[in-house]
């Protein structure tokens, strides 16, 4: 039996974060917006445009971050305990989800 993709795009999902060179991450993370219609994993908005006010009313300490994190504005999120891929989120999402819950 074939082995039949179940995603749309190169990459069975999830993959492992760490073994993904840049070009590879963007690659993934464009497959995860696709498969997502374009919404944010975390907080459910459109990517296209910012996230809800409830997210960026949150208070992030941007000392945790590297300078121009906010200038990629869709990231792909992943596991930080085992590496894999979790999906495309909103930067500012993706801020959250580490300083408030470890993800
Ligand atoms: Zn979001």
């Amino acid at each position: 039996m074939e082995n039949i993709p179940k995603n749309i795009g190169d990459y069975k999902l999830p993959v492992d974060y760490t073994k993904l060179n840049g070009k590879e991450r963007k690659k993934v993370r464009n497959q995860y917006v696709r498969l997502q219609y374009n919404k944010c994993m975390y907080c459910g908005g459109d990517l296209s445009i910012d996230p809800p006010t409830r997210i960026t009313d949150l208070l992030i300490d941007w000392s945790y971050f590297p300078p121009g994190f906010l200038n990629n504005p869709i990231q792909l999120q992943h596991d930080h305990s085992n590496g894999m891929t979790e999906g495309a989120v909103h930067a500012y999402c993706n801020a959250v989800l580490w300083q408030y819950l470890r993800r």
